[in-house]
């Protein structure tokens, strides 16, 4: 049965290799998880009561003064800039994406840029860079700042260099009674970041429910400020708004709420052991193949997890990166990899291998590496 559903439309199940990224689904979801989503949906339920109290529930987990539940971190972006703009004035709340008459410049360091920010651009407001592609001083944010400021956004990711550290940010923007939002998508694990960045004083912070958390891949997590996540509850569904196009139902939230519990009760050391040894089973299959430096790279801040990483060496004669990365998506499964984020390379993260995959990927690598 289970197979059916993707077969019945002529889709492939793929071997993920390559971390919680939305374009292969994300994560998967375990089965309590799974189980809480189909209790939660054989009735109704009133819901701005279900959104406020699973918000007291991320509050908890994330040691801000509230929390809700969004429609994947990009849409807590959205919320973050039409919280900042509106203050949950019930007029501006209807007139945006038009901001006229309201503070609507979000700073963003220009170190910080990513595709993503144009979620912030979608509640109506104006992107001001600061700073270069390489630095940032705090007299140059705080020149920045001026009366139609609406807040300074934070961007944590992969291979961003922060030019100021989010405690340097917010001392700034405080000094001026201006919030910081912070993008924190890809952050969790470890655990710890869930308080953390509100701890260094973020008045609103967004996470993915649906990459490292294994919620469903739809959802986010958005905590801070009590005023400020009012003022975005009241911009999203069920309520008209810029966000009311970003709904998450009530399945959803549940399915959150669950992955939550369960991620932050983990025996993440375990786990990180487990992820390890598949990793391992990669190198070792690899390793020996002149003309490749392949190794484990455990604690790299810029990989997901610990990760097997291929170097193609100058007198490498076999096929390219491209050539490999082909073979192994047009194979049967097909397995989908990292690719060239230092240099010519390639990368296997297990994070998001099923048990016994690492086996699977190690194979059809060798294959893909030796022949012709
Ligand atoms: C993945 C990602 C997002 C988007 O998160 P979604 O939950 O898919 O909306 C935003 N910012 C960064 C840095 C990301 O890595």
């Amino acid at each position: 049965m289970e197979q059916d559903v993707f077969e019945r439309l002529g889709v492939k199940r793929v071997i993920n290799g390559q971390s919680w990224v939305t374009y292969l689904g994300g994560s998967i979801m375990a089965p309590q998880v799974r189980q809480a989503m189909a209790d939660a949906a054989d009735c109704y339920v009133n819901i701005d009561e279900l959104m406020l109290k699973a918000g007291h529930e991320l509050a908890k987990h994330t040691g801000a003064e509230a929390g809700l539940v969004t429609a994947g971190a990009a849409a807590g972006m959205l919320l973050e800039a039409a919280a900042c703009m509106t203050l949950g004035d019930p007029a501006k709340i209807l007139q945006l994406p038009d901001t006229t008459g309201m503070k609507n410049e979000i700073i963003i360091p220009r170190t910080l840029r990513v595709g993503f920010d144009q979620a912030f651009r979608q509640a109506g407001a104006k992107l001001v860079e600061v700073g270069n592609t390489f630095s940032l001083g705090e007299y140059e944010l705080e020149a920045a700042i001026n009366e139609r400021t609406a807040a300074v956004a934070y961007i944590f990711g992969p291979f961003l260099k922060a030019p100021l550290t989010l405690p340097q940010v917010v001392s700034v923007a405080h000094k001026h009674n201006v919030p910081v939002i912070v993008d924190a998508s890809a952050m969790l694990p470890p655990a710890e970041n869930l308080t953390r960045y509100i701890r260094e004083g973020a008045d609103m912070v967004t996470f993915s429910g649906g990459k490292g958390v294994c919620g469903p891949q739809s959802t986010g997590i958005l905590c801070g400020r009590g005023d400020l996540i009012e003022a975005a509850r009241l911009n999203m569904s069920p309520h008209a708004g810029v966000g009311r196009p970003t709904k998450v139902c009530k399945e959803e939230i549940i399915g959150l709420l669950t992955a939550l519990d369960l991620f932050v009760k983990k025996d993440h050391a375990a786990e990180w052991k487990a992820w390890r040894a598949m990793s391992q089973v990669i190198v070792e299959a690899l390793h020996e193949i002149p003309g490749l430096t392949v190794r484990m790279e455990d604690g790299d801040q810029n990989r997901q997890g610990p990760v097997a990483a291929i170097y193609f060496d100058p007198k490498w004669r076999g096929p390219s990166q491209q050539e490999v990365l082909k073979r192994l998506r047009e194979g049967d499964p097909p397995i989908y990899i990292g690719s060239g984020w230092y240099r010519d390379e390639l990368w296997v993260t297990p994070v998001t291998l099923r048990p016994g995959e690492e086996r699977v990927v190690a194979g059809r690598l060798r294959e893909a590496l030796l022949s012709g």
